[in-house]
C-alpha cells in the first residue's frame, strides 16, 4: 500500500491536499482480472489537472498474471496504429523484501470486426511488445520529487478487421499506467499550387501514394498536380500546377475575383493588374477595364494598354508655292490622343472667290507620296491648275479615330497657285517627207496652263546641234523646206504661253528621201549589187573560216570565256530549256544493256546509242522511275539541261535524252571505270604518282571550264567524278538544288539546306557563300582523297566536330607518300579567306609543271616541313611523357592507326620515338 501512496503522491506531486473527490469511473479501461488488481485512482498531474491511472504493484505474491482491457476501438481507414505508453515504474531494487518483483509489463492487442463487451480470452490476444522502463524509480527519488515518468511507442499492424483492444499485463510489476495515447498517421487536407490534396492515409506498404489533385475554385489545370503521402504521413515531390482564371488571382492558397478597379486578361498566378489610364471596372473579377467616355481602344491594342482618343489638329501649316504645285508642311498635332500612330489625310478642294464656294479637287492633281495615311508632316501636291484657289484640310487621324467619327480634326489652308508655263508636247507625227522637205504636226501639251500663243520648232542636221533653223507655228503642224535630201534631222517642240516657253519635247529624228536620177540608176544599181556580193562573200568566208577554226580546236564555245552557263531555272518553261540544250533521241537508237548503279531517280545503266550515218557507242543511260511527278521529272531533266551546255574533255559529255517516249532517259558517254572514290579504294596503293596527277589535273581542267562558264558545282568529290578506261576523270553530277538532296553525304546545316560539310568551305557552311572559290576548296579535299586511295576525309569524326576543328585553323593532314607541292596545293585550297585560294587555272599550270618536272614530286610532304595547324597531327608533342603506346595513341587520335600498330614490334614508347614520321 505504502507503494501505491508513493505512486499516487508522484501523480499528485504537489503541496496540495490529496482528498480531491474521484472521477467518474471511466469506461476506457476494463479491469480483467477478478480481484481488480490495476486500480483505477483519480488525481491531478503536475499542472493540477485531474487525471486517472491505472496502477498495479503486487510485488509481495508471485504468479502474477493482472490484465487491463481498453475499449473496442474502431479502426476507421487506418491501417498501421501507434500506441504511445506515459507510466512510471518502481525499481524492485529500491523494495525492501519483494518476493517477487519485474521492472516490465506487457503491451497486447486483439484485433476485431465488433466490440468484444467484457468478453476476455487471453489466448486471442497478440503480444505487441514487453515493455520496460528506461527509468525506473526508487524510494529516494520520491524523497527528491523527481519526476521519472516513461514514453514509450509501439508500431502495430497492418490491421484489417474494424477495431481493435488493447491490453495491458502485469507480471508482477510495480507500474502507474498514466497515459495511453493511441493513434495512426496521415497526410492531412492541404492546397499546394492551388491544387488541393484530400485527407490521405498512407498504405502500409512502404511506397508512396500517388495522390491528384484538384484545382481550387476558379482555376483550371495548368499541368495535372500530383503528390505522393509517404508512410509517416508527410506530403512529398509537388508536380504539376493550377493557375486562376482569368479575372482572378492568387491569394493565400485560393484564386480570388480581382477587386474594382482592377483586371487580369489572362490565366496565370499573375496579380490583378490595375485599370490602365482612362478605363474603369466597377465590378469584381474583370477580365478587362472599360474605356471612360470619349476614349477608346482600336481592335489590336492589348487590354493593357491605356483607352485613347483621335489626336487634335495638325498645327503650323505652312506652303510653299512653285507655280502649279505647292509644298505643304505642317506640326504634329498638339495632343496625339495619347498614341503613337498618328497619320495625316489631305483633303483638296478648289474654290472660287466670293462666297466661299469649294469642291473637291480633279483627279488630275497628284499627292506625293499620297494624300492619305501619311506617317510624315509633309506633302507635295503637283498637277495643280494655274492661277487657281485651292483650300487643303489636313487632318490628323489615329487608330481610333474610326471610332469617333463625329471628331473631325483638321487644319485647312488656301493657296493660290502661281502662273505657269505649259508641258512637254509628247505626240509628234511624220506626215509626209520628201528629198528636201518634210511635214509634221502634233497635239496639244496635256497641261497647256494658259492659252497657247505659238509653238517653237527648232531643227538641225544629226550631230551639227550649233547650226540649227528655228521656226514658229501658231497651230500644231508645220512643213520644213530646204532640207538636204538623204539627211538625218533633230527636231524639238515647245509651246509658249504668257507665262512663257514650257519644257521642250524630246529629240524627234526624221529623214529626208534619196532620189536618183534615171542616168545615175544603174550605176547605182550595179554599185549596190556588187556590194551586196561582197557582204554575203565575206559572211560565207567568215563561216567557212571560223567552222574550220571551231573543228581544229573541238570547242564548242569558239571563243572561249563568251559562252556562260545559263540556269534553266530561268526558263518560265523548264522542258524548253531541255530541248535547247539537250538533243533529242529516239529510243529506238538505244540499247540497254544492264544496270550499273542506283541514281535518284530511277536506276542508271550501261547501253549502246546507235544514230544513223554515225558510230556505236557506249552510253551510260539514267532513267526516270515509272510514276514520277511533273516535279521530279522537270528536276530530274534539268541535269540534262545543263550537262547539255557543257563541252570538255574532262566534263561528262551528254549524248541526248528521251523525252518523247517513255522511259524518260539521260544518256551520256559511258564511264567504265564509275565513281573516283570507290576505283580508288579498289586500286588502293596501284597507281604512279604521275598517274595521280594526270587524274588531278583532268579534273583541275574540268573546274575551270565550269567556273569560266560561271557554273558552280556545289558537290565536287570524288564519289562524283566519274573514270573511264583511259583513267581520264570527269566531272558529273550536275542539278540545282537536287544535287545535294541526292547526296548522302549532305548533311542539313542550322540555317536550314543540306550541304556535304566535309566537302565544304566554312563561308559556304556558314552563310552559304558558295562560289567558284568554295569549288576551290572541294577541289582539295578531292585532292586529298585521290592521294589517299579514297580515304574519308576527316575519317570518322562527326560534322559539328569538324566544322569547329577547320574553322579553329586545323587542316587535314598530308597522305601517305603524298608530295610536299600537292599537299602545299591542298593547304592552299584551304586557306579561310576565299580570295587567297587559288584559281582552278593556277591549279591546272602547277599540275601541269609537276607532270613535266616528275622529280619535284619526289619530296614527300611528311619529309618536308610541316605547318603546325594540321588536324589530328601532333608531331610537337613530346612522345617520350605517355606511358603506354595506346596513351599515345589515343592522344594523337590517330585512332583508325591504333590497329595498324597492334602487333608491331614498337613497345615502348621511347623506341617508337626514335622513328621517323613516316
Ligand atoms: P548519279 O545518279 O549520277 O550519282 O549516278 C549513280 C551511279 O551510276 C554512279 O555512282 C556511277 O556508279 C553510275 N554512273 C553514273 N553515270 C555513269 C556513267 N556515265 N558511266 C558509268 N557509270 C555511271
Amino acid at each position: 500500500f505504502s507503494l501505491r501512496a508513493h505512486l499516487f503522491c508522484w501523480v499528485m506531486n504537489s503541496s496540495q491536499p490529496l482528498q480531491r473527490p474521484c472521477l467518474t469511473q471511466p469506461r476506457a479501461f476494463i479491469n480483467l482480472t477478478e480481484s481488480h488488481i490495476w486500480e483505477e485512482i483519480s488525481g491531478v498531474d503536475e499542472h493540477y489537472t485531474p487525471i486517472r491511472t491505472f496502477q498495479v504493484c503486487n510485488v509481495m505474491e508471485y504468479s502474477q498474471n493482472n490484465w487491463l482491457r481498453t475499449n473496442w476501438i474502431p479502426r476507421n481507414s487506418a491501417q498501421k496504429i501507434y500506441v504511445e505508453l506515459k507510466f512510471t515504474l518502481r525499481d524492485c531494487n529500491s523494495i525492501p523484501m519483494v518476493l517477487t518483483c519485474k521492472e516490465t509489463f506487457n503491451l497486447h492487442y486483439l484485433e476485431t470486426d465488433e466490440d468484444q463487451g467484457s468478453k476476455f480470452r487471453e489466448h486471442q490476444f497478440s503480444k505487441i511488445d514487453t515493455i520496460a522502463a528506461d527509468e525506473s524509480f526508487t524510494q529516494m527519488d520520491l524523497g527528491d520529487r523527481i519526476l521519472k515518468l516513461n514514453t514509450e511507442v509501439r508500431e502495430v499492424g497492418p490491421m484489417t478487421k474494424k477495431g481493435f483492444h488493447l491490453a495491458f499485463q502485469d507480471v508482477g510489476a510495480c507500474v502507474a499506467l498514466v497515459s495511453v495515447r493511441v493513434y495512426f498517421k496521415k497526410c492531412p487536407f492541404t492546397v499546394r499550387n492551388l491544387a488541393m490534396f484530400p485527407d490521405t492515409v498512407p498504405t502500409d506498404s512502404q511506397s508512396l501514394v500517388e495522390v491528384r489533385g484538384s484545382c481550387v475554385n476558379n482555376s483550371r489545370e495548368e499541368d495535372p498536380p500530383k503528390m505522393y503521402c509517404s508512410t509517416e504521413g508527410e506530403w512529398l515531390v509537388p508536380i504539376g500546377k493550377c493557375l486562376c482564371n482569368i479575372g482572378y488571382e492568387e491569394r493565400g492558397v485560393a484564386c480570388q475575383a480581382c477587386r474594382p478597379g482592377f483586371y487580369k486578361a489572362s490565366s496565370g498566378n499573375v496579380e490583378c493588374s490595375k485599370c490602365p489610364p482612362h478605363s474603369y471596372t466597377h465590378q469584381e473579377g474583370a477580365v478587362h477595364c472599360d474605356c471612360e467616355k470619349n476614349y477608346f481602344r482600336a481592335e489590336e491594342d492589348p487590354v493593357s494598354m491605356a483607352c485613347s482618343r483621335p489626336p487634335s489638329a495638325p498645327r503650323n501649316v505652312i506652303s510653299a508655292i512653285n507655280e502649279t504645285s505647292v509644298i505643304l508642311d505642317w506640326s504634329l498635332p498638339a495632343d496625339s490622343g495619347g498614341r503613337k500612330d498618328v497619320t495625316f489625310n489631305v483633303v483638296c478642294k478648289r474654290c472660287w472667290p466670293g462666297p466661299r464656294q469649294c469642291e473637291p479637287c480633279l483627279g488630275a492633281v497628284r499627292f506625293l507620296p499620297r494624300a492619305t495615311g501619311l506617317t510624315n508632316t509633309t506633302v507635295t501636291v503637283v498637277d495643280l491648275l494655274a492661277h487657281t484657289n485651292y483650300t487643303f484640310e489636313i487632318e490628323a487621324q489615329n487608330r481610333v479615330s474610326p471610332q469617333a467619327p463625329t471628331i473631325r480634326q483638321y487644319a485647312a489652308v488656301t493657296i493660290t497657285t502661281n502662273q505657269a508655263a505649259p508641258s512637254a508636247v509628247t505626240v509628234i507625227r511624220k506626215d509626209r517627207t520628201s528629198r528636201n522637205s518634210i511635214s509634221l504636226s502634233w497635239m496639244e501639251p496635256e497641261r497647256p496652263n494658259g492659252i497657247i500663243l505659238d509653238y517653237e520648232v527648232k531643227y538641225y542636221e544629226k550631230e551639227q546641234e550649233t547650226s540649227y533653223t528655228i521656226l514658229r507655228s501658231k497651230g500644231t503642224n508645220v512643213t520644213l523646206n530646204g532640207l538636204k535630201p538623204d539627211t538625218t534631222y533633230l527636231l524639238q517642240i515647245r509651246a509658249r504661253t504668257a507665262a512663257g516657253y514650257g519644257s521642250s519635247s524630246r529629240k524627234f529624228e526624221f529623214e529626208t528621201t534619196f532620189s536618183i536620177s534615171s542616168e545615175n540608176s544603174q550605176v547605182v544599181l550595179i554599185a549596190v549589187s556588187s556590194a551586196v556580193a561582197i557582204i554575203l562573200l565575206t559572211v560565207l568566208l567568215y563561216i567557212v573560216i571560223s567552222r574550220s577554226v571551231c573543228q581544229s580546236k573541238h570547242s564548242h564555245t569558239g571563243l572561249p570565256g563568251i559562252k556562260t552557263y545559263v540556269d534553266p531555272h530561268t526558263y518560265e518553261d523548264p522542258s524548253q530549256a531541255v530541248h535547247e540544250f539537250a538533243k533529242e533521241l529516239e529510243a529506238s537508237c538505244i540499247a540497254i544493256d544492264k544496270v550499273v548503279g542506283a541514281g535518284e531517280f530511277g536506276e542508271v545503266c550501261s547501253g549502246r546509242l546507235k544514230l544513223p550515218s554515225k558510230k556505236e557507242i557506249c552510253v551510260a543511260i539514267k532513267t526516270l522511275k515509272a510514276g514520277y511527278t511533273e516535279k521530279q521529272r522537270r528536276d530530274f531533266l534539268s541535269e540534262a539541261s545543263i550537262m547539255g551546255q557543257f563541252d570538255h574533255p574532262n566534263i561528262i559529255r551528254l549524248e541526248g535524252v528521251v523525252t518523247r517516249s517513255k522511259p524518260v532517259m539521260i544518256v551520256t558517254e559511258y564511264m567504265e571505270n564509275g565513281s573516283l572514290d570507290g576505283f580508288l579504294r579498289k586500286h588502293d596503293a596501284q597507281f604512279t604518282v604521275i598517274q595521280l596527277v594526270g587524274m588531278l589535273r583532268g579534273i583541275a581542267s574540268g573546274m575551270k571550264y565550269l567556273s569560266d562558264m560561271g557554273y558552280v558545282h556545289r558537290d565536287l568529290a570524288a564519289r562524283n567524278i566519274l573514270v573511264n578506261s583511259n583513267l581520264v576523270c570527269k566531272v558529273s553530277d550536275f542539278g540545282l538544288s537536287r544535287v545535294l538532296e541526292d547526296d548522302p553525304e549532305a548533311a542539313y546545316t542550322t540555317r536550314g539546306g543540306k550541304i556535304p560539310i566535309r566537302w565544304t568551305a566554312p563561308e559556304a557552311i556558314a552563310y552559304r557563300k558558295f562560289t567558284s572559290a568554295s569549288d576551290v576548296w572541294s577541289y582539295g579535299i578531292v585532292l586529298w582523297e585521290v592521294m589517299s586511295y579514297g580515304e574519308r576525309p576527316y575519317w570518322e569524326m562527326s560534322n559539328q566536330d569538324v566544322i569547329k576543328a577547320v574553322d579553329e585553323g586545323y587542316r587535314l593532314p598530308p597522305p601517305m607518300e603524298c608530295p610536299a607541292t600537292l599537299y602545299q596545293l591542298m593547304l592552299d585550297c584551304w586557306q579561310k579567306d576565299r580570295n587567297n585560294r587559288p584559281k582552278f587555272e593556277q591549279s591546272v599550270s602547277i599540275l601541269d609543271k609537276l607532270i613535266r618536272n616528275p622529280s619535284s614530286l619526289k619530296i614527300t610532304a611528311s619529309t618536308a616541313s610541316r605547318p603546325v595547324n594540321l588536324l589530328l597531327d601532333r608531331t610537337s608533342t613530346d612522345i617520350t611523357s605517355f606511358h603506354t603506346m595506346g596513351d599515345w595513341l589515343e592522344s594523337a587520335r590517330t585512332l583508325p592507326c591504333k590497329d595498324a600498330f597492334s602487333g608491331v614490334s614498337y613497345s615502348s614508347c621511347d623506341t617508337l620515338a626514335k622513328t621517323s614520321a613516316e
